[in-house]
Formats: C-alpha cells, sequence, structure tokens
C-alpha cells in the first residue's frame, strides 16, 4: 500500500525495520528502547546523538539550543507565546491558512495581542501572503512554512524589517531547506517529517532563553533546555525514532537531497493535475505549492467520494482531503516513494477514463 496521510505519516522501510531488529534488546541491554532508562547512559547517548545530527542536517549554529519536548506544536502555539511574547506581550501574525490561526488563537488565550500583519485570505488561502503590514513594536512575527492543510508553502519568507521570526514547521521540516540564522525560533511536531507523534522539536537561539518569569517548567524553555529536554521523563521511543530517520536523512544526502526527491514528486502529481480535465488543483499559484502536501478535487463530492474509496481499494490510503478544502489530499513527506506517485496519478489516469473524462 502507499500511505498518503497527512499525519502521522510513512516512515521509511529501512528504518522500521532497523527499529524490529534492535528489539527485544537495545545494545544488548537486554531491554527493549521502549524499557529503557532515561537516566541511563544508553538514552544519554541516543540523545546526543540525535540531537548533534539534526545539528549537522539543519545547519544549526551552536548559538541555537534544540529542544525535545511534547505536547505536540500545538503547546508550542501557547509555549512560544509564553517564552518570547515578553516585553511588547503583542505579536504579528502571518495568517497562511488553518494552523496559523490556530497559532494567534493560542497565543491570545495567554493575553498577547496578535496583529494579523497579512492575510491569505482574499484567495481563500491559495495563496500566500507575502507583503506584511507592520505597524509598531513586535516581540515576534509567527510564519507557517508550510500549510498542510491548504497545500501552500513558502519558498522564501517575506521581509521581516528586523523582527524575530518564528517559525512553524511541522509539515516541511527537513523536507525544505531552510536558513535557520533567519529565525529566532522554529518548532515542528514530529509526526510527518521526523518519526512518531510525541516528540515536538524546538530550535531556539540562546539568547531569546530566560526573559519569562515564574513559567509552569513543562513550558518553559530555559528550564527545558538546563536539564538537556529530560525535566521530567522525555518520550524515548520517539527520541530513538527520530535519530533512526536522521542517520536515514544523512545517509541520502540530507536536507538539500531530499528537496529534490520532494520537488519531483509534486512536480509528476501536478504535472498530471495542470493537464486533467477532471482533476484540478487546489493551488493554482506555481511559486506557492507546497511539495509535500497536495490537496485537489473533481469538484462534485460524490465523485470525489467514489474516487477515494476505489484508490483505498486499490492500496492509495488516506487520501480523503481536509473538511476545510474537501477533496483530496496527497501528502508526500519526505519517507514517501515516488513510486507511490506513480501509482496514484496511474490511477487517477484509470479513473477518468472510467468516468468518461
Ligand atoms: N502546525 C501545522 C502546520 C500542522 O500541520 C499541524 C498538524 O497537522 C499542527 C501545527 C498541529 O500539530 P500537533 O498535532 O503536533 O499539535
Amino acid at each position: 500500500v502507499y500511505n498518503f496521510s497527512a499525519g502521522p505519516a510513512v516512515l521509511p522501510v529501512s528504518v522500521i525495520k532497523k527499529m524490529q531488529a534492535e528489539q527485544p534488546s537495545f545494545k544488548d541491554s537486554g531491554m527493549s528502547v521502549l524499557e529503557i532508562s532515561h537516566r541511563s547512559s544508553l538514552y544519554e547517548e541516543m540523545f546526543h546523538q540525535a540531537k548533534s545530527d539534526l545539528r549537522k542536517l539543519m545547519k544549526i549554529p551552536d548559538t541555537y539550543e534544540i529542544l525535545f519536548q511534547q505536547g505536540g506544536a500545538t503547546l508550542q502555539f501557547t509555549a512560544t507565546a509564553l517564552n518570547l511574547a515578553t516585553k511588547q506581550k503583542r505579536i504579528g501574525l502571518i495568517d497562511s491558512g488553518h494552523w496559523s490561526q490556530r497559532a494567534g488563537q493560542e497565543a491570545q488565550l495567554v493575553g498577547v495581542e496578535v496583529d494579523p500583519v497579512a492575510s491569505g485570505q482574499a484567495s481563500g488561502y491559495t495563496e500566500l501572503p507575502y507583503q506584511l503590514n507592520l505597524t509598531g513594536a513586535y516581540d515576534y512575527l509567527h510564519i507557517t512554512t508550510n500549510n498542510t492543510i491548504e497545500g501552500t508553502m513558502y519558498r522564501r519568507l517575506p521581509a521581516t524589517e528586523g523582527n524575530l521570526l518564528v517559525g512553524d514547521m511541522s509539515s516541511n521540516i527537513l523536507g525544505q531547506s531552510y536558513d535557520v540564522n533567519d529565525f529566532g525560533l522554529i518548532y515542528a511536531g514530529a509526526q510527518k517529517n521526523i518519526g512518531p507523534a510525541g516528540l515536538t522539536i524546538v530550535i531556539v537561539k540562546k539568547d531569546l532563553l530566560g526573559q519569562a518569569q515564574a513559567l509552569p517548567a513543562m513550558l518553559d524553555y530555559s528550564k527545558q533546555a538546563k536539564k538537556d529536554s529530560a525535566l521530567n521523563t522525555p518520550p524515548v521511543f520517539a527520541i530513538y525514532a527520530a535519530g533512526l530517520v536522521f542517520k536515514w536523512l544523512l545517509d541520502l544526502g540530507g536536507v538539500a537531497a531530499m528537496q529534490k526527491r520532494n520537488e519531483k514528486k509534486a512536480a509528476l502529481l501536478y504535472d498530471y493535475l495542470d493537464n486533467s480535465t477532471l482533476f484540478k488543483p487546489a493551488v493554482t499559484k506555481v511559486s506557492d505549492r507546497s511539495t509535500t502536501n497536495v490537496p485537489f478535487m473533481t469538484g462534485d463530492e460524490a465523485l470525489d467520494a467514489r474516487f477515494i474509496e476505489e484508490a483505498t481499494a486499490q492500496g492509495l490510503l488516506n487520501l480523503k482531503g481536509h473538511r476545510l478544502v474537501g477533496g483530496m489530499r496527497a501528502s508526500l513527506y519526505n519517507a514517501f516513494p515516488y513510486e507511490g506517485v506513480e501509482a496514484l496519478v496511474a490511477f487517477m489516469e484509470k479513473f477518468a477514463k472510467t468516468v468518461g473524462e
């Protein structure tokens, strides 16, 4: 089967096999990774290796701390506001769709003023806003680099006029190259391009830590940094799996190589969509198209439902689109193979013929 899920997403087959091979005795300890202590050297070695491999992959300078957190990207909507929106208590929100709006709503809940400095609303979020209307001082601007639901992705970042940038990279981290130096903080849930759910990556400039006072410990980045992300019991298995994925990525040539692969996969699907008389891509502006999430539809809900049902029967799984966009969505994250896109396009061609298009 081919799993087109938007997350939790497909993992590399070689990683799954390695995880199986290394159980039930991890590194001859007689214990499974699921059982080892987070205070053991077995864990510590694994944690530091994963951290340094991620640093290598994203070229993260030493001036940035890498935290392995929990609570998903959703908890980071809150945590970033609590830790960084401390002076003005005001942030600028680049509204590129559902997840960016969620980030703004959660920041508001902890008393932060959210100024929508740009919005893709006029295009129905099929195009990205680049022009920012900045007024006054902000603690940071928030950007969602890839919009998982709407299928748009920033290839170049908007001009921030010296403001700090916070990026939610949940759905294209390690799949698209960005310069970490352009951001004060980056966060991402792991369950798309990194590993199992339960791990959340936070990359934060060290000089931004320690501004906030009296935060709950789990939400306090500086306390988490001091304790090497093991303030409480960390998600050991998720960190282990992420570490294996980082090695897999390094072996394949890193983020630049992955970006090329993702571009090739998305191009194959978009070439078909742009020439199809039955299927239409939701995002028509080529430069704003995501390489990891591709929404499309026929325009006829009943036909979409039939397509999804027949595709599922052929082993093309999880193609149902998000309810906000409807239709179908093919998520083509790093571990998703090119052959899966070929299989999808072949099936779409066949389906189009059976309905007379
Ligand atoms: N941000 C983006 C861009 C997402 O795609 C998602 C989930 O799909 C989230 C945030 C929420 O992530 P989590 O489930 O890790 O809280």
